[in-house]
């Protein structure tokens, strides 16, 4: 059974670095990493923090030099073997921007393995900065100590990433007209989790999203979620039946 990390976690801070981590490897961090550890956190030379590169686990570093702008890092060890997140990825109709970005925070810190903006026929939001919700993914994995990061792509119309997807990994379909009971929908397994716009998805789009091979509707309750917390609660409840919550 996994274990639940610590609470509340030990003080040391935890950052992402863009540079391979070995034993004895020396980072040098960006000027936005420097003034966190150096002016926020109040860490000098010989300070210990945590370091990923969403790859090789997580590695103990040492401040090794510390200048006004820059920093640089000496690693020590490894304190933590890569871990692997349940393949469960989270396709959504992107809604307004803080909205947005409250979603790809806490599906980081649930566990998505990949975030698939998709444009629906009722989408608002116009443009998905990439950038903006990479950096929230992680902060949010420092935060909550994964080793990996959920990848993010590039925004898709439906219609594409219902031809692009592969057949063989289950396609759960949160559907407000009713479908099985998450409690027994979720089976173990690669998954997509596919949710709508604050005003739904047509019943054009719902029809062809039915139709698809290997998708399953699921009903999340009586009540009518937020798209938001549709996206969520969909991913909580994989998590609980199907995921590493189990
Ligand atoms: N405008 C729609 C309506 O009033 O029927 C509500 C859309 S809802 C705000 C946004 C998305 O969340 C839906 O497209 C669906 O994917 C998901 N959702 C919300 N509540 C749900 C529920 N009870 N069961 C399944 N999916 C739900």
């Amino acid at each position: 059974m996994p274990a639940t990390p610590a609470w509340p976690p030990k003080s040391l801070p935890r950052l992402f670095v863009r540079t391979s981590l070995a034993e004895g490897a020396r980072v040098e961090l960006d000027a936005g990493q420097a003034n966190y550890l150096g002016n926020v956190m109040r860490l000098g030379e010989g300070a210990e923090l945590l370091t990923f590169d969403g790859h090789s686990g997580e590695w103990l570093a040492r401040i090794a030099d510390a200048g006004k702008k820059r920093m640089t890092l000496t690693v020590e060890r490894r304190t933590r073997e890569p871990e692997d997140v349940p393949d469960v990825w989270l396709a959504f109709a992107p809604v307004k921007r803080t909205q947005t970005d409250w979603l790809v925070e806490k599906a980081t810190e649930l566990g998505v393995a990949k975030l698939l903006p998709v444009m629906t026929r009722r989408t608002i939001a116009e443009r998905v900065k990439l950038e903006r919700l990479e950096a929230i993914a992680i902060e949010a994995a420092e935060q909550c100590g994964r080793t990996r990061l959920p990848e993010i792509v590039e925004p898709q119309p439906l219609a594409r990433f219902l031809e692009r997807r592969e057949t063989g990994r289950s396609l759960y379909f949160a559907d407000e007209g009713g479908g099985q009971p998450a409690a027994s929908a979720f089976q173990s397994g690669p998954a997509t989790i596919l949710t709508g716009p604050e005003g739904g998805f047509t019943d054009e789009e719902r029809a062809a999203i039915r139709a698809a091979p290997n998708t399953v509707p699921v009903s999340l309750g009586p009540r009518i979620l937020r798209a938001e917390t549709a996206a969520l609660a969909a991913l909580a409840s994989y998590m609980t039946v199907a995921g590493d919550w189990r």
